[in-house]
């Protein structure tokens, strides 16, 4: 698809909802023909739940729901709140030895006596389909194969679905997470973007913004990143969600006139991230299957 008409009034709009329902008929085709070539194939996402916060456990269902949806296996596992780092990890070299399991999904946050760091690491490399560990992060920063993390993954399919170019463009991330502002940077920074990285300490924010081709917001502070920050025709990509505002982290109602294309908040960013995970996991069980 081309990328959206800088001199038309109306800018395009990156729906990650219609593309997630594309890309999920792939994945169902490749799914099915995996498990008719392969008389044992019936590979599973392991999702890992810890404690019992009601927006980790949402989410978690949405995975669940997301294999469902392609015909991938899930296996469902929840630890209580006061589970140690060391009860943790058992339970991963566990998922990591089980052949069926072929991702593995720890839903993030885990309870504060928890070393998350240590049990993200734990994952095996080739069941780390939510991009979290070090060392996949590393492989992918080098522009080796890895799986990325589950969001800027799901951009890198918006992008590269609507044919946004990337090459020789000013991006300005906004937001220097582990899950998705740091990879986002370096993805797009894998496809020869120029790319900035902002974060709280940051001086002159709106400035730097405002010389930006493509902005993405992932900050966590609903419309933080407001319209005359936006330069016209700018890609706005808005990573951030505030169920109860029910908006991102970009003003979208004022800034996506100024721009050639925007993600809309919800249906944008959201619903390809659950995509992409799904995606990695069907990756991996046709790489252990072929
Ligand atoms: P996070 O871990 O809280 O990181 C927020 C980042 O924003 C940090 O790097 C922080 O800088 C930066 N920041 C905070 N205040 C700032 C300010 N005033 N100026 C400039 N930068 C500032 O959040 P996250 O997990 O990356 O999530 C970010 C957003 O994405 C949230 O809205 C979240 O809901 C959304 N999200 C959506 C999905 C999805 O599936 N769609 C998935 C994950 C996250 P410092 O590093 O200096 O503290």
């Amino acid at each position: 698809m081309d990328q959206k008409n800088e001199n038309s009034s109306n800018p395009l709009v990156l729906d990650g909802k219609i593309l997630a329902q594309l890309v999920r008929i792939d994945l169902k085709q490749r799914i099915s023909a995996l498990k008719q070539s392969s008389e044992n194939a019936e590979p599973v996402l392991a999702t890992l739940l810890v404690g019992s916060d009601p927006a980790s456990a949402t989410y978690v269902k949405m995975k669940q729901n997301g294999c469902k949806k392609v015909g991938l296996g899930s296996l469902k596992v929840e630890m209580p709140e006061d589970t140690t780092t060391e009860q943790l990890l058992a339970k991963i070299n566990e998922l990591n030895a089980d052949p069926q399991v072929r991702g593995i999904l720890l839903q993030h946050p885990v309870p504060s006596q928890i070393d998350e760091r240590a049990c993200f690491d734990a994952i095996d490399i080739e069941k780390d389909v939510d991009g979290v560990t070090c060392l996949g992060f590393g492989r992918m920063s080098m522009n080796l194969e890895a799986y990325g993390s589950a969001t800027p993954k799901g951009i890198m399919m918006i992008i590269e679905h609507y044919g946004i170019e990337l090459k020789g463009k000013n991006v300005v991330v906004v937001g220097r997470s582990p899950i998705l502002g740091k990879p986002m940077a370096l993805m797009m920074l894998n496809k020869h973007a120029t790319v900035t990285i902002c974060h709280s300490r940051t001086q002159n924010l709106p400035d730097i913004v405002r010389q930006a081709d493509i902005v993405v917001g992932a900050v966590g502070i609903p419309e933080f990143i407001k319209a005359d920050w936006i330069k016209e025709g700018a890609v706005i990509i808005d990573a951030g969600y505030h169920p109860k505002e029910n908006c991102g982290d970009v003003d979208l109602k004022n800034a996506a006139e100024k721009s050639s294309a925007y993600t809309p908040v919800p249906g944008g960013v959201g619903p390809m991230t659950i995509t992409a995970l799904i995606a990695q996991s069907v990756e991996s069980a046709e790489k252990f299957y072929k």
